[in-house]
């Protein structure tokens, strides 16, 4: 395939990668990379154009508008990443790439040769993909596997202008005013088509992917404390007791007493204040493998697993202790809050969780009736 061909080709894949960003994008005007994805491609587009059409440029923008176009370009690529991963990019850094490209041409040794030129922006533009890739690297941890073909992607189109780095510094004497029209340019065409193709793709589905994740996570955690709600800890629940080779465990149902109070006295937001306060003693005192949850407004739940009736009451009262000692700061007021439990534990014979929540409930019921701020177990 003759290389106008090749170069035509990555034309029409980034223009319509870009058009996908565009359209991706209007929907999400909040997040900045979508732009910056769109832009990258448009720039990276006319670069290719400037590279197709470079016999026409005037002898002064032969050498730079192409090169520059796709610096520009890259360097917006490499924004778009740091943008996505929520990392700042500031305009010098955006810009800097072109401008140190334009300077150093500007210097007549460099303007004259266009071995130095190739050389010198084939190494800009391996330093911008190694850069890129490395910022869907260093993210790895989510776990989002569409990362790896953007690191592949910008690996590989990497690889392809150190290969060009080379040819310039071996060749470099030997060059024409312009792009070498050779075998090492269909292969980098080839690699760049590839690359501009999964970058696109993977992107997409990067973006995606979080997404997912993200909506997972806010249909199963409440908002206000971070705790599951109260369906994930229900789901969670019934896949516990469906499995066969559980132990022993309680569930355990907390109820903040006379939080009606708070509210009223102190107003909502110290009441949400002291919700979240709550919720993180909670969570610090009954750790994996124990679950805990925001069962609805002042309500908590918590299974613990493994465990006997006696050192589920036990753990139930020193959560209670903890409750009671912890002073909340919310603005300028200090709050005390109280907490009643009630423990039902599996040596109830009970099986179905509807029912042991229930007995935990009438725990709850006559803790309250005794006086708040204790913890009540019922067995059998
Ligand atoms: P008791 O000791 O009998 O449990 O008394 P209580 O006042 O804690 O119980 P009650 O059920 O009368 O009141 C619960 C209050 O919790 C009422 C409601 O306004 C408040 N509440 C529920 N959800 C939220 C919330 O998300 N934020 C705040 N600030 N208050 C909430
Ligand atoms: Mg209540
Ligand atoms: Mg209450």
């Amino acid at each position: 395939m003759e290389n106008f061909t090749l170069f035509g080709a990555n034309a029409v894949v980034v223009f319509v990668m870009a058009s996908a960003f565009f359209v991706a994008g209007r929907a999400r005007k909040s997040e900045q990379f979508w732009t910056s994805w769109f832009l990258a491609n448009v720039v990276i587009g006319f670069a290719i154009l400037a590279f197709m059409f470079e016999r026409n440029l005037p002898d002064l923008f032969l050498v730079t508008v192409p090169n520059v176009l796709l610096v520009l370009g890259l360097s917006w690529r490499w924004r778009a990443a740091r943008e996505f991963a929520g990392r700042a990019v500031s305009p010098l850094a955006l810009w800097g790439p072109s401008i140190l490209f334009i300077v150093v041409c500007a210097w007549p040794w460099v303007f004259g040769s266009y071995g130095a030129v190739y050389t010198i922006v084939n190494a800009l533009l391996t330093c911008l993909a190694v850069a890129s890739g490395f910022e869907f690297w260093r993210d790895r941890g989510d776990g989002l596997p569409s990362r790896y073909g953007m690191v592949a992607a910008y690996g590989i189109i990497a690889a392809s202008f150190a290969a060009r780095v080379g040819q310039g510094l071996w060749q470099g004497s030997e060059m024409s005013r312009h792009l070498p029209d050779d075998l090492m340019l269909m292969i980098h065409l080839a690699v760049a088509l590839l690359h501009i193709a999964a970058t696109g793709a993977f992107a997409l589905s990067l973006a995606y992917e979080r997404d997912a994740v993200r909506l997972r996570r806010l249909a199963m955690h409440d908002s206000l404390t971070g705790l599951l709600n109260r369906s994930a800890f229900e789901a969670r629940i019934r896949d516990y007791l469906a499995t066969g080779e559980r132990h022993d465990f309680a569930i355990v149902l907390f109820d903040l007493d006379h939080f009606k109070q708070i509210n009223d006295t102190y107003g909502h937001a110290v009441g949400d204040d002291t919700l979240r306060a709550c919720a993180k003693v909670f969570s610090e005192s009954l750790r994996n493998p124990s679950i805990v949850a925001r069962w609805g407004g002042e309500e908590f739940a918590a299974i613990l697993t493994n465990i006997s009736a006696a050192d589920a009451f036990a753990v139930a009262e020193r959560v209670r202790r903890k409750i009671r000692a912890t002073v909340i700061m919310s603005g300028q007021h200090e709050v005390w809050v109280t907490v009643s439990a009630g423990v039902c534990h599996s040596s109830s014979g009970l099986e179905n969780f509807d029912e042991l929540l229930k007995r935990a409930d009438a725990g709850l019921y006559t803790a309250k009736h005794n006086g708040r701020d204790c913890v009540q177990r019922l067995v059998a």
